[in-house]
């Protein structure tokens, strides 16, 4: 499996990590490639987006011209993981206008109304589809606000969705790897991939 970690900004290597543990415990192998330029994304199975700086993150993938190879890799059904600011760039609208929205997700997101509050915390969440609670990390997360209607939502914390799937898109408020659990991985990876064969 070629699996693309977007690199322009964020925490990539610790993706890169929890890829590689997901599919050795599906008995395959992940290839990982960093992408800081356009022409990977078109050779990706999967696509990762990870958290940092979305504002960053958005402004790079416009210049560089992935996003709209990223736009193409969903529309062809395959697989992504947005977390965090990867979510916040994925969504459809973070109201803010740095911030140039690939609408891979029908989410909008408050970009810092929970960081503020809660700042950063861990705690255990139940996902659905996972048999036990996910130790889920928050670090200056983004509030999704609203969900629409072709949205599973996966997981909520306090109320709040933080975790949603649409079709081949998965996206997290919180950093699943920045544990070593790589369940959630597991589930936006595998188990689509496995659905498209
Ligand atoms: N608050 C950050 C942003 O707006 C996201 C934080 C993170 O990815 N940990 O981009």
């Amino acid at each position: 499996m070629q699996a693309g970690v977007i690199a322009v900004q964020g925490d990539v290597s610790e993706h890169a990590a929890a890829i590689e543990r997901a599919a050795a415990a599906h008995g395959e192998t992940a290839d990982v490639v960093e992408i800081r330029q356009s022409g990977i994304v078109p050779e990706c199975d999967v696509l990762l987006m990870p958290g940092g700086e979305s504002t960053a993150i958005s402004r790079l993938l416009q210049s560089e011209g992935i996003a709209p190879e990223i736009q193409a890799h969903v529309d062809a059904g395959k697989p992504v993981l947005a977390t965090c600011a990867g979510l916040i760039v994925a969504a459809e609208d973070a109201k803010d206008e740095r911030v140039q929205n690939l609408d891979l997700i029908d989410v909008t997101v408050d970009r810092n109304a929970f960081g503020r509050q809660k700042d950063s915390f861990e705690a255990p969440l139940d996902v659905k589809g996972l048999d036990e609670p996910f130790p889920a990390v928050f670090i200056r997360a983004p509030l999704i606000d609203e969900v629409g209607e072709d949205v599973e939502v996966l997981a909520t914390w306090e109320g709040d969705p933080v975790a949603v799937k649409q079709g081949p898109v998965v996206g997290t408020s919180f950093h699943p790897e920045l544990t070593s659990d790589s369940r959630i991985h597991d589930l936006a990876f595998f188990d689509t991939v496995e659905a498209l064969q």
